[in-house]
Parts: C-alpha cells; sequence; structure tokens
C-alpha cells in the first residue's frame, strides 16, 4: 500500500503545485504508516524522477504520456504498482484531465478544489472551502478497498518539498490501453518574450483597473525599477492585452516571488490561489473593498496612476 502523487513538470523543473502535494502526500503517508510514492511522466521525467524526495518514483518518459490519454495509462499503472491507496496532484489543467480519466476508468470519485487532506479512524478527509471560502466542506470517498480515489489541490496550499533525492527509481512498464481520441503532434516554443514570471522574485501584477494596453509602460517601469517582471490576471489576457504566458492563477501559471504588486487588481480566487504564497504582498487599488485586501500584507488605497509614479518616483530616489 503506498500514496501516490502524480507530479507535473515543465522542461524538467518541477511545478511548485506538485511539490506542495508532495509535503502534503509525505505528512499523509506517515499518518497512513505506508510509503509516498511519486510518478512523473514525458520525455525528461527519469531525471527529474531522481531529484524527488519520496520512497519510490516511478517514471513514464515516451511521447506518448505528452497526452492525457497516455498519461491515464501511466497513472493507472503506477497505481497498480504502487498498490496506492489514493492519488494525489495539484489541481492543474492537466492532472484534472488525467484524474478525470482514471475516475472514469475506475469508478472512483475526486475531490477537487481541496486545501488539506488527514487519515481519521481509518478514512481520508478532505478540506474543501465553499462559499467563496466561508466554510469549509469535509469531504471524502466512499470507495473503501483498495484505491479509493482521488485527490486535487489549490495549487499554494502547502510548502513546496526541497527537491532531494529518491529512495528508488523504477521506469514504469505502461501497457497501451488503445483509449486514444488524441495524438501527440510535437511542441512548438510560444512567443512568451523569454520571459518565465515563475523564476522571477520579483513581480508587478498587472489587473482591468490598468484601463487598457497603452497604460502597461507604468508597471512595466515599476517591474524594471525593482529588477522584475510584469505578471497580470486573466482579464487582461482575455482581453488581449497582454501575453497569455504572464496570466497568474487557477488557470495561469503559480508564482511564489519573495515580493508581489498587485496593482489594479480585484483579488479573486482564481487569481490568489496562483500567487497567494507570495513572501510580501502589496496592493494598490482605488477601492478599500477590493478582495485584495484581505490577504495582502501592505495595501495602498489611491488611483494607481497616480500611486504608481509616486512609489516609483521614490524607490528611484533611493536606489540613486
Ligand atoms: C473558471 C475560471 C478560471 C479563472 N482563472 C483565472 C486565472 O487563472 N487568473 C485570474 O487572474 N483570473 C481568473 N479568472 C477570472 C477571475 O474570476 C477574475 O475575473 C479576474 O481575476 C479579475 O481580474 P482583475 O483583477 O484584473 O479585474 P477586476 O476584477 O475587474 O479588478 C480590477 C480592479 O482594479 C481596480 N481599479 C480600477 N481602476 C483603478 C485605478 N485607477 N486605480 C486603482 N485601482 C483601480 C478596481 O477597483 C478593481 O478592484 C477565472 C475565472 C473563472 C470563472
Amino acid at each position: 500500500m503506498s500514496i501516490l502523487v502524480f507530479v507535473e513538470h515543465h522542461n524538467g523543473s518541477v511545478a511548485a503545485a506538485s511539490l506542495g502535494v508532495l509535503g502534503a502526500g509525505r505528512e499523509l503517508a506517515s499518518a497512513v504508516g505506508v510509503p509516498l510514492v511519486a510518478l512523473v511522466t514525458g520525455p525528461g521525467s527519469a531525471d527529474v524522477a531522481a531529484k524527488l524526495p519520496v520512497d519510490t518514483v516511478y517514471h513514464a518518459d515516451d511521447e506518448r504520456f505528452h497526452v492525457a490519454a497516455g498519461r491515464v495509462d501511466a497513472l493507472a499503472a503506477a497505481a497498480d504498482a504502487a498498490g496506492a491507496r489514493i492519488v494525489l496532484a495539484g489541481a492543474s489543467v492537466n492532472a484534472a484531465d488525467v484524474a478525470g480519466g482514471l475516475a472514469g476508468r475506475r469508478g472512483l470519485g475526486i475531490n477537487t478544489d481541496l486545501t488539506a487532506i488527514s487519515f481519521e479512524n481509518g478514512e481520508f478527509v478532505a478540506d474543501r472551502p465553499s462559499l467563496d471560502d466561508s466554510v469549509v466542506v469535509k469531504s471524502g470517498w466512499t470507495t473503501t478497498d483498495g484505491l479509493v480515489g482521488l485527490a486535487l489541490f489549490r495549487p499554494g496550499s502547502f510548502t513546496p518539498l526541497e527537491l532531494g533525492s529518491a529512495g528508488s527509481v523504477e521506469a514504469l512498464d505502461v501497457a497501451d490501453s488503445g483509449r486514444r481520441g488524441q495524438e501527440f503532434l510535437g511542441l512548438e516554443q510560444a512567443a512568451t518574450g523569454g520571459v518565465d514570471i515563475t523564476k522571477s522574485d520579483v513581480l508587478v501584477g498587472a489587473g482591468r483597473g490598468l484601463g487598457g494596453p497603452e497604460h502597461f509602460k507604468l508597471v512595466e517601469e515599476l517591474a524594471a525599477t525593482l529588477g522584475g517582471e510584469v505578471a497580470t490576471t486573466r482579464a487582461v489576457v482575455d482581453a488581449g492585452w497582454y501575453d497569455y504566458s504572464t496570466q497568474i492563477g487557477q488557470t495561469g501559471k503559480t508564482v511564489s516571488p519573495k515580493l508581489y504588486i498587485a496593482v489594479g487588481i480585484s483579488g479573486a480566487i482564481q487569481h490568489k490561489v496562483g500567487m497567494q504564497s507570495s513572501g510580501t504582498i502589496i496592493a494598490i487599488n482605488k477601492d478599500p473593498h477590493a478582495p485584495i485586501f484581505d490577504f495582502a500584507d501592505f495595501g495602498v488605497v489611491g488611483d494607481l496612476f497616480s500611486v504608481v509614479p509616486a512609489l516609483e518616483q521614490k524607490l528611484k530616489a533611493r536606489k540613486g
């Protein structure tokens, strides 16, 4: 028996959400008294596997594991090989696809958007915030034997585990289920301008409050003064004001910079889940009731078009 974590990586870099779930998995595995096992899929996964600090890591490197159907085959094989009691993963679009596939094949339940999990009286119990996070629903799984189900966690719910070395690393033998419907045709580098916001220590988040793409110079200059990058909300990228690769949140990237300055961002839950583990959060918003002020460390209530230039002037004066 074991606790199995589905780990995601991008070009060999382990997703922060997966490292967080590995941390939760380690605690759960010791509460249940079973090993912690991980699965990593896709080209380059053997290298990633060696760095994961768990008892056993299975890797499946072939290109057929680039698509969800192949990954479901791999997850099913790993669950069987590990005798998994439960599968844990960060709640990404990819993980939701794969978890849904396995749940469908095996008739298992998935609990999503979770923030915690424990083992109480022989059963797994998970926390799922609901009604705008005003209540926490205690959720379980009805299957009791073997693999009981799957759990997907909000990114940023746990402290990421440090990379280290795996107890044992095994190439997974994955039978092709033939359940396709998808075909991997190749990878194409997106035009991101070479910026990876997940690697920056300082991010200036720009929201719809900027009013239009013509005002982004304001945040670009502030980011440059601080040696950081510009990040955005979905409202901004959906409006076509900035590149999709800069979007933070549930359907964007998860970031944990040392400093996050939210400019004209309301702080919707779908944005919050992508940046809540930032070191220091500063919000600039003209609405004193904007939700961002509920979780910012410092807040400035005011018009960003006067606050941001004033802040930059002060920073430049201090630097000079
Ligand atoms: C399934 C789903 C997934 C989603 N995924 C994401 C996601 O990944 N990432 C994401 O960000 N969102 C996501 N969203 C959208 C999310 O719900 C919000 O709509 C979005 O985050 C709002 O972006 P915003 O804060 O830029 O805009 P708004 O909510 O419109 O906020 C703009 C803010 O700017 C302030 N403002 C306006 N003018 C000024 C000024 N002159 N000075 C100072 N402040 C000013 C306003 O007071 C307001 O608070 C998702 C939604 C759904 C339904």
